[in-house]
Parts: C-alpha cells; sequence; structure tokens
C-alpha cells in the first residue's frame, strides 16, 4: 500500500486536469484509471469557448478536427442560424484529447495506474483508503473524477447516481465528409426534453441526442429514429447517462472532492460538461493547495469556489430547462424565430456570462 498526497480516480478532462494542477504543485500524486489511454470515450466531440478558455493551454492546431463558427437551429420546419466572427467551437476526437490531457499530468510529475479499476473508498484513520481490484492505496486527499458511476461519489453520498436528476445522451459516428461546413446543427423536437444533433468533424460527422432522463424515457428509440430520419445507420450508436446538477447532491467531504460528471456537473439545457470538468479539476487542485498553506478545509474551499464559478449557473439553468420543456412550443419556437435569442445565448457562452 503507498501513501500519497492526493490520489486522483479517473484520467478523463476532470481527473487528468486535477492531476496536473496537484503535480505541478509538487505534490505527490496518484492517478488511477480502470481504462489504458489513448481510450474511447463517447462524445460529440464539441469544445466550447468556455473549455478552450479553461484549458489554460492552446490546443495542438493538428488535433483540431473543424472550426464551427455558427448555429443552425431546428424546429418544426423553421431554421435559425447565427454566425460569429470568431469561432464558436473547435471539434475533436475525445480518444485524441483526453491523452493529451493524460499525458501533460504524467510530464507534471504525476504517478499513474491504469487498467485498474477502483472499488470501493473509506477512511482510514487520518487518511483516505482507495481500494482497487489489485490493492489499495491512501492518501491525505482523494478527488473523484469517475464520472457517472462514480465510486467515489458513493462514498460521499451514501447512495448511486441513479437517485439524482440525470439525462442521457447517444451518439454516432457517420463516414460521412462536409468540409467547409462550419456550423453545428441542433433539431429540437425530436427528443422529449432535449434535441438531436449533427456536427462536423472534417472527414466525419457525428450525430446524437440528449434528453432529460424523466422526459424521455426510451432514448434509445429516439436515438435510431433520428438517425433513420437522416438515412444514418444505426449500427454503431454509443453513449450513457450523465449526472446533473440535484440539491440533494453533495460534491464534497472534508478531503474527498467529486470533480466532473462524478460532481453533477453536466449543463442541463446544452448537455455540455467538458468545461466544468476542467474547471472542477483546477478548482480540486487549488483547493487542496489552499488546505495545506492554511490549514482550511479543502471542502469547504471547493464548495465555495465551485458555487461562484460554474454551480450557480448550473442551477440556472436547470430552472430554465424545465421551463422550456413545460412549454416548449412557447420557448422553441421563440427561440427559433427570434435569432437574437440565439446570438444572445452565444454571445453569453463567449463572454463567460451567467
Ligand atoms: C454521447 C455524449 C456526447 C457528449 N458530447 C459532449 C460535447 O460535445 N461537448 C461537451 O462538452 N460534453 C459532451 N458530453 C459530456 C462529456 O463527455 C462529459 O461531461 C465529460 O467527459 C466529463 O468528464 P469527466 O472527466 O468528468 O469524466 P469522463 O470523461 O467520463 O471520465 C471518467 C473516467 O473514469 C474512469 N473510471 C470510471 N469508473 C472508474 C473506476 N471505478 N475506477 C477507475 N477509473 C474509473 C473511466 O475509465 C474514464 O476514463 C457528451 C457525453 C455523451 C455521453
Amino acid at each position: 500500500m503507498g501513501n500519497y498526497d492526493v490520489i486522483i480516480v479517473e484520467g478523463g478532462p476532470a481527473g487528468s486536469t486535477a492531476a496536473r494542477g496537484c503535480a505541478e504543485r509538487g505534490f505527490k500524486t496518484l492517478l488511477i484509471d480502470k481504462a489504458l489511454f489513448p481510450r474511447y470515450k463517447p462524445c460529440g466531440g464539441a469544445l466550447s469557448f468556455r473549455t478552450i478558455n479553461s484549458l489554460g493551454f492552446e490546443i495542438p492546431q493538428e488535433m483540431i478536427e473543424a472550426e464551427c463558427k455558427g448555429v443552425n437551429v431546428y424546429y418544426k420546419g423553421e431554421m435559425s442560424s447565427y454566425k460569429k466572427k470568431g469561432r464558436v467551437t473547435v471539434m475533436v476526437s475525445r480518444e485524441k484529447f483526453d491523452n493529451l490531457l493524460f499525458e501533460m499530468a504524467k510530464e507534471r510529475g504525476c504517478m499513474t495506474l491504469t487498467g485498474e479499476r477502483v472499488v470501493s473508498v473509506e477512511s482510514s484513520g487520518g487518511y483516505i483508503k482507495v481500494n482497487t481490484e489489485k490493492g489499495a492505496y491512501s492518501a491525505r486527499f482523494v478527488v473523484g473524477a469517475d464520472g457517472v458511476n462514480s465510486i467515489v461519489s458513493r462514498f460521499i453520498n451514501g447512495t448511486s447516481h441513479k437517485e439524482f436528476l440525470s439525462a442521457t445522451a447517444f451518439v454516432s459516428r457517420v463516414e460521412e465528409p462536409l468540409s467547409g461546413n462550419e456550423f453545428l446543427n441542433f433539431y429540437f423536437g425530436n427528443v422529449h426534453g432535449g434535441y438531436a444533433w449533427v456536427f462536423p468533424h472534417g472527414r466525419y460527422l457525428s450525430a446524437g441526442i440528449w434528453g432529460l432522463d424523466w422526459l424521455d424515457s426510451k432514448p434509445v428509440d429516439s436515438m435510431k429514429r433520428f438517425l433513420s430520419s437522416n438515412n444514418f445507420s444505426t449500427d454503431n450508436i454509443r453513449g450513457h447517462k450523465m449526472p446533473l446538477w440535484d440539491r440533494r447532491r453533495k460534491i464534497c467531504s472534508e478531503r474527498v472532492l467529486l470533480a466532473g460528471d462524478a460532481g453533477g456537473f453536466v449543463d442541463s439545457f446544452s448537455g455540455e460538461g467538458i468545461s466544468n470538468a476542467i474547471l472542477s479539476g483546477r478548482i480540486a487542485a487549488e483547493s487542496i493547495a489552499d488546505s495545506l498553506k492554511n490549514r482550511e478545509s479543502a471542502g469547504d474551499n471547493y464548495k465555495k469556489k465551485c458555487n461562484s464559478l460554474f454551480v450557480n449557473n448550473l442551477k440556472y439553468s436547470m430552472y430554465f430547462t424545465r421551463l422550456i420543456f413545460r412549454f416548449p412550443e412557447f420557448f422553441l419556437k421563440s427561440f427559433v424565430l427570434d435569432n437574437s435569442l440565439l446570438r444572445q445565448y452565444l454571445e453569453d457562452q463567449a463572454s463567460n456570462t451567467s
């Protein structure tokens, strides 16, 4: 059994960012992931303006598959379109993007264990013990960034993600180039409590759906219907549940912090999760550093910073989303027919306005 300052459970965007932040501050850091990297991750691959801003480094040009400057929104035969001067998103393959973040954490001195599944977490004296299928490791702090079925969240919340609000997303890779296409396409009205999308990736497309679980009880059917209506194959569907902000969920204890999907940090309207995964990973490393320096509770610090930087936005997004899907005809029609609302939404995203 090894002793560490910090153990990070997982190497997705949240975990690798937290691991990089801890390792570059000189903490003895261990990152554990059940997967071997590079690993596949079902995703639309859209990195929003917020995500790009929160990274703290430039995405290598060779990793960018497409740059989108505009958005098309469709609803019941109507269409609205808005194009910005600058980019709205960059499109990447998650396999390559996540591997970049993972390698950066390693370069900063983080130790890694891959191909090793975490099975439980427990308190042990003044330490937190992380048990895997192969061994046990302990640390003063643990960052649980192990995604939707988080074992670390179960330790803090005493229950599984199934008890909290969630959505489901599916994606399919379509081998059809749309070269020169600079638009993200969103289709409302096809999915109860969500939307369908088609994103350009240069040499291929990603097509998928996103829907709130309490409004769409048959997301696989919605996905198949959407793919078939576009003459796309239904053979290659991948996806999973995504945890949403829920006031009943604890996001930390004094020395265990939940980051990314494990904390329920996915936006309930857009389904975007990568920016808050990166932001929460960064805040986790800062909160642990502050705690070691000033003897403050890492958990109190983490909660305060997350609330002020993005959790309040998630809360309002949830109210907004519930309202929209309670009266979809009124709100979605307004959104589609009134181009200024779409423009405002995209400008707010770009300027980090709540
Ligand atoms: C179909 C789909 C499309 C999406 N499209 C977009 C998009 O275009 N843009 C966007 O911003 N967001 C998108 N999202 C959301 C985004 O993918 C997530 O919010 C993001 O990946 C969260 O990052 P994370 O680091 O918290 O977790 P993840 O990226 O899920 O990483 C979790 C990691 O934990 C590891 N792990 C899990 N359990 C254990 C365990 N017991 N022991 C050890 N390791 C474990 C896994 O191997 C994995 O590497 C999409 C999601 C889906 C499902």
